[in-house]
């Protein structure tokens, strides 16, 4: 497997554990948005949320909820993102579903993405392709 996360976690690749379990693991982004930047990921190589079962996924938020109280705990910080991007088109460049867990400091200058308007009924139309009943 040439995934560069599975080469991680199988400890052929370097990297700067902040916490590992059975199912799950979270290091360092080696090219940090903010001081404290954490991946997590589930150790079976699932390429994104199509792919992982609703158990592996619930084992990898455990491990996010844990991260994010680490970095609030000893980094301080009041706050952070938690972005996964799921294929692509979606900006996800390593194929191994994994989560970013994005410690936020004051005037760290990161803003969220742009916001738009919907056309007079075209959030009807949207909402009645995917509603899920
Ligand atoms: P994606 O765009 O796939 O959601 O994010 C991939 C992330 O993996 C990027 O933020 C990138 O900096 C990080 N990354 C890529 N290669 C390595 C690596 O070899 N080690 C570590 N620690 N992070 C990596
Ligand atoms: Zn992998």
């Amino acid at each position: 497997m040439d995934c560069v996360f599975c080469q991680i976690i199988k400890g052929k690749i370097p990297a700067q554990l902040v916490y590992e379990d059975d199912t799950s693991v979270a290091f360092l982004d080696i090219n940090p948005t903010t001081p404290g930047h954490t991946l997590v990921m589930p150790k079976a190589h699932h390429a994104n949320f199509e792919e992982i079962d609703e158990a592996g996924l619930a084992a990898v938020m455990r491990v996010v909820k844990k991260v994010g109280q680490s970095l609030k705990d000893n980094l301080g910080v009041a706050g952070y993102n938690v972005y996964e991007n799921n294929d692509p088109i979606a900006g996800q460049i390593i194929p191994h579903i994994h989560f970013h867990v994005i410690p936020r400091y004051p005037g760290d200058g990161l803003e969220l993405w742009p916001q738009g308007k919907y056309e007079s009924g075209e959030a009807e139309k949207i909402l009645n392709k995917i509603k899920i009943n």
